[in-house]
C-alpha cells in the first residue's frame, strides 16, 4: 500500500503542534496562525492569551487574557474551564473578557453548556472578570503583575494588553545607605522603597499595524507580541480592509520608533496560512530594518 508523505506545510500548520520561543526571564508557547487558531502560554506568569486551541499545557495556568471574540482566538475557552474541572483542578481559572463582548461571551457560554445536556438550573458561569480599555488590573493569583488593557483597531472591538510586573525599589536617598543602616531604618518604620512597575510584554492581538504606532507605550515592554498577518507587497489594501497588519506598516512603525525602544525581542505571529516557513523567513528579512533584525523572532 502507497502510504502518502504528509504534506510538510501540515507541520507548521497543525494547530496543536506548538512553538516555543525561550527568552531571557520567561518562555512563550503556543500557535498563531491567522483564521486556524491563535494561542499563547507563558508559564513564568501564570498566563494564557487566547485560546483557539486548548492544549493539555494550558491546564495548570490560571489566568486567560481574551484580545477578542473571534472563533480561531475564543473557541476553547470553557474548553480550559471544563477539563480543568473534570481533573479536579481545585482553583478558579479566571477569564478576563473585554467589556464590549462581556455579555455576549455570559449568552455563548451558557448556550455551550446548555448545549452538551446541563439544565439551566445546574448552569454554573466559571470565573469570568469583565475588562475596561484604559482601567489597569492586579491577575487574581498573581499579586505582583498588573495588566493595562486598551482598544486596538480590527474588524470587531478588540483590546491589547500589557503585563506589568510590580516591584519594590529602594529610594534614591538611601542608595548610598549600608546594609545596616538599611536595616536599621526600616525597623524604624521608614518608607525606604517606592513601587515601581516594569512594562514586561505587550500583545496586540490582532490589528491594524497603525495600532503599533497610535499605541505606542508597547515597545517599552521588554517583548511585543504582535501579528504580521500580510507580507506580499500588493496586499496592503487586504490588510486594512480585514484589520490587519502588514509587515511594511510595522517596518515603518519600527522605523519611526526608532533604536531608543525599550522592546529587546519583536515576536512576529497570525502569518496568513498561505506562507511557507520559508517565504515568512525570507520576506521578514528582507523587509525589517536592519537595526531590528536581530530582536525579531517568527512565532512558526
Ligand atoms: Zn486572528
Ligand atoms: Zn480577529
Amino acid at each position: 500500500m502507497k502510504v502518502t508523505e504528509p504534506d510538510k506545510q501540515y507541520n507548521t500548520h497543525n494547530a496543536l503542534k506548538q512553538v516555543n520561543i525561550e527568552l531571557k526571564r520567561w518562555s512563550l508557547q503556543g500557535f498563531s496562525i491567522s483564521g486556524l487558531s491563535t494561542y499563547f502560554q507563558i508559564p513564568e506568569l501564570d498566563l494564557c492569551i487566547d485560546m483557539g486551541e486548548c492544549p493539555m499545557s494550558a491546564l495548570s495556568l490560571n489566568h486567560v487574557l481574551l484580545t477578542h471574540s473571534h472563533g480561531d482566538h475564543s473557541r476553547c475557552l470553557m474548553r480550559h474551564n471544563s477539563l480543568r474541572r473534570m481533573m479536579q483542578n481545585p482553583i478558579q481559572a479566571v477569564y478576563y473578557i473585554p467589556e464590549p463582548v462581556y455579555a455576549l461571551a455570559v449568552d455563548m457560554i451558557k448556550a455551550e453548556t446548555l448545549f452538551e445536556g446541563v439544565s439551566e438550573e445546574r448552569f454554573d458561569l466559571p470565573r469570568l472578570e469583565s475588562v475596561r480599555a484604559g482601567k489597569s488590573f492586579e491577575l487574581a493569583y498573581r499579586k505582583d503583575l498588573e495588566v493595562f488593557p486598551f482598544n486596538v483597531k480590527h474588524s470587531i472591538p478588540a483590546f491589547g494588553y500589557t503585563v506589568f510586573c510590580k516591584k519594590k525599589k529602594l529610594k534614591k536617598e538611601y542608595m548610598e545607605c549600608s546594609r545596616e543602616q538599611i536595616i536599621s531604618l526600616k525597623k524604624s518604620g521608614v518608607e525606604i522603597t517606592n513601587n515601581v512597575r516594569q512594562p514586561m510584554v505587550s500583545f496586540m492581538g490582532d490589528c491594524l499595524g497603525e495600532s503599533l504606532w497610535e499605541e505606542r507605550h508597547i515597545w517599552n515592554s521588554l517583548a511585543v507580541i504582535c501579528e504580521c498577518t500580510f507580507l506580499d507587497p500588493d496586499e496592503a489594501g487586504m490588510a486594512r480592509k480585514k484589520g490587519h497588519t502588514h509587515i511594511d506598516h510595522l517596518a515603518q512603525v519600527l522605523s519611526r520608533v526608532g533604536n531608543s525602544m525599550a522592546c529587546q525581542n519583536i515576536i512576529l505571529t497570525h502569518f496568513s496560512m498561505r506562507y511557507s516557513k520559508k517565504r515568512v523567513l525570507d520576506v521578514v528579512n528582507e523587509v525589517i530594518p536592519e537595526e531590528f533584525r536581530d530582536r525579531v523572532k517568527v512565532f512558526l
